[in-house]
């Protein structure tokens, strides 16, 4: 089978790596110039987190995350599974015991065993919500290694070509071009966010660590070499315009409250992506004039990427047909 892939983001680098690998003949096309140039996906944070994001997302995103685990450390094995830290300043504790409730398989540690896995956070905080089997990744390293794994496979990438989506002959045609894709999908909408990266050499942590706080949550998320990324705002907006003032004085007020050493760290970058998300924030595979989307990644992309592309790749070589993903109606969604 002949597929053109439309989008190189991270659901339309899986689903063309996931295709070749199952012997299809694919050609990926993308509009930017280069993957730095691209969408959303080059300024995500790389958690996959899917038990923490159980706090605001329904069981079928821990479900199809958990198992797009072991398909990124088959890919781009640098994908650490050293697990997520959650934690809460003093007066916010209340937030890590509502955190705990909608969450699941974590642990809960007090100072010692916070010291035993972030030394420098271990006289910082009291308790903590510790999820062993989340992983984090550098989304732009990530990218780069599908990029590359595909190329590997035989699949004709081209940047700077814009693909519309009237289907081909002979070709099918899979599109997942995020929030570009509006223009069939009246109910796709964007949810900005913003996100810093900072060179802090002086501090030391080796896993994604989530700062709870009743307005605006905050993440860093190690990427190696002293670098942190720091995010990310959720802004119902589809605004391309650069990070507000607020959001950068509370990512950096986050950070240095999370370790005084980021006072002293250098902004290599501040970024905004926008998020496509469908009306339910669940991801959707759709056929739409005879053309295959997989869009509405929203806040999940690198972890339901793998299994979107898993999920697209059986549907277009095989006929199937997945419920959770594929039905519109949510009852059928929540029965699949
Ligand atoms: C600040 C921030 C932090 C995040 N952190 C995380 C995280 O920690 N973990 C996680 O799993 N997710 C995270 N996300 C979410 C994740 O980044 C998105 O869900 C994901 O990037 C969506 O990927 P996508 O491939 O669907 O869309 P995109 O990355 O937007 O890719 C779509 C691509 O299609 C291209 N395109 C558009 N139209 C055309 C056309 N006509 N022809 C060819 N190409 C076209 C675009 O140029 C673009 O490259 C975060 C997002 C943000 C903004």
């Amino acid at each position: 089978m002949r597929v053109t892939v439309l989008g190189a983001g991270v659901a339309g680098l899986a689903c063309a790596v996931e295709l070749a690998e199952r012997g299809a003949a694919v050609e990926l096309l993308e509009r930017a110039s280069g993957l730095e140039a691209a969408g959303c996906s080059w300024y995500a944070g790389g958690m996959l987190a899917p038990w923490c994001e159980l706090e605001s997302s329904e069981p079928l995103i821990a479900r199809l995350g958990a198992e797009g685990m072991e398909w990124w450390q088959r890919r781009f094995p640098s994908t650490a599974i050293n697990g997520t830290l959650v934690i809460a300043h003093g007066r916010d504790t209340a937030e890590l015991r509502q955190f705990g409730r909608r969450t699941s398989q974590f642990e809960t540690l007090a100072t010692s065993a916070i010291g035993l896995l972030e030394p420098e956070l271990a006289d910082r905080f009291s308790t903590a919500l510790y999820f062993p089997d989340e992983g984090h990744l550098d989304p732009r390293a990530a990218l780069a290694a599908l990029l590359a794994r595909a190329r590997e496979l035989g699949v004709g990438v081209r940047f700077g070509v814009e693909g519309d989506s009237r289907p081909l002959a002979g070709r099918e045609l899979l599109d997942c071009t995020g929030l570009a894709a509006r223009r069939v999908h009246a109910d796709l909408r964007g949810v900005r966010g913003e996100m810093l990266l900072l060179k802090a050499p002086e501090v030391a942590l080796s896993r994604p660590v989530r700062v709870l706080h009743p307005r605006m949550p905050v993440y860093v998320v190690p990427r190696g070499e002293g670098v942190y990324m720091v995010g990310a705002s959720m802004l119902e907006s589809d605004g391309e315009r650069r990070i507000s003032a607020r959001s950068l004085l509370e990512l950096l007020a986050a950070a240095y409250a999370l370790h005084p050493a980021f006072g002293e760290a250098e902004l290599l970058e501040t970024g905004t992506g926008v998020r496509a998300a469908f009306t339910d924030n669940l991801p959707r595979i759709r056929r739409v004039g005879g053309v295959l989307y997989v869009n509405g990644l929203y806040r999940h992309g690198f972890l339901l990427a793998p299994a979107l592309a898993r999920r697209a790749a059986q549907a277009l070589l095989e006929g199937r047909h997945f419920a959770e993903v594929m039905d519109e109606d949510p009852r059928q969604r929540r029965l699949a």
